[in-house]
């Protein structure tokens, strides 16, 4: 079976309800923490192992308690680890205050997701991986050294572009597709086609609710996603990331698994979290 290499972070997302968030200088008591397993490239290697990839996260977490929840449910949830080194410094951590319009207000301390480096990438095997998929939560040097591996060994490189982040001309060059939500396109260029001359072999724009457009030089296609009442939207561009690259690595043409991946994302939003929201490829709306 052809695998699925993600490189990107992994974080330990902490939780607190709160009724108001704090002004500078103010305490407020907010409920019980709530710890979950987060970050972009965990979530996305979640989403892919569910609907059925094989998947190596390519990562680092701390020598702590986190990082060791971080190992144990990515295992649980099929993704391999033996790329997710152990740092010397601390595992990343999201602080999220959580108020009751449910708005989020997030601190991300990137830790040992700051740690990922180029030689980490150099020490991963090309045999057997059809797909690398990156996103920017480590190092911008290293994501495009990961690019610039996957291409010389003829694995497809596809890269989430979130957060926005500036990249070379010839990383940018290699990417098939560039993945951004409609806010991060409109940063970087006027139309979807436009998005092309920024140098991508394609690019995929994720709609929210109106599902994705598929942007090649033959055209752009919108993908319907299903209607659903959402519940929580939390995690559901690393679903979708997480669920094209699956299916691209299973051999399917980039419309097909954009059509997958939106359905993918679009049954996430029905529950509640990132990763435990990830629909295994039973459960996927049509
Ligand atoms: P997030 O930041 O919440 O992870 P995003 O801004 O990166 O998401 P979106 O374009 O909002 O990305 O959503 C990604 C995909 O999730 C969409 O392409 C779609 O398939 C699905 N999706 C998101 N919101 C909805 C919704 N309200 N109804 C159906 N599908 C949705």
């Amino acid at each position: 079976m052809t695998s699925v290499l993600v490189l990107g972070s992994a974080n330990a997302d902490l939780v607190v309800e709160v009724a108001r968030r704090p002004g500078g200088g103010e305490t407020v008591l907010g409920g019980d923490t709530v710890v979950m397993p987060g970050g972009k490239g965990a979530n996305t290697a979640v989403a892919a192992a569910r609907v059925g990839a094989s998947v190596d996260l390519l990562g680092a977490v701390g020598s702590d308690q986190y990082g060791e929840l971080l190992r144990s449910s990515l295992a649980s949830s099929g993704v391999r680890t033996a790329f997710v080194r152990t740092s010397a410094r601390p595992t990343g951590i999201a602080y999220i205050t959580v108020t009751p319009d449910g708005e989020n207000s997030i601190v991300v301390a990137p830790g040992a997701n700051g740690d990922v480096a180029p030689s980490d990438v150099d020490g991963v095997s090309p045999d057997g991986v059809s797909v690398l998929v990156c996103s920017l939560e480590v190092p911008v040097p290293t994501v495009e050294h990961g690019v610039a591996w996957a291409a010389r060994h003829g694995v497809r490189p596809v890269l989430n572009l979130s957060p926005v982040a500036p990249l070379s001309p010839s990383t940018l060059a290699l990417l098939d597709p560039l993945i951004v939500n409609e806010h991060e396109a409109a940063q970087l260029a006027p139309t979807f086609e436009a998005l092309l001359d920024l140098g991508p072999r394609s690019a995929v724009v994720t709609l929210g609710a109106r599902g994705a457009a598929v942007v090649t030089r033959d055209g752009v296609v919108e993908v319907p996603a299903p209607a659903v009442t959402p519940v929580d939207t939390t995690g559901a561009g690393d679903a979708f990331a997480g669920a094209l690259a699956a299916r691209l690595a299973a051999g399917d043409q980039l419309v097909e698994a954009a059509r997958y991946a939106a359905r993918v994302a679009a049954t996430s939003v029905t529950r509640a979290g990132a990763q435990p929201s990830y629909p295994a490829a039973a459960d996927v709306l049509p």
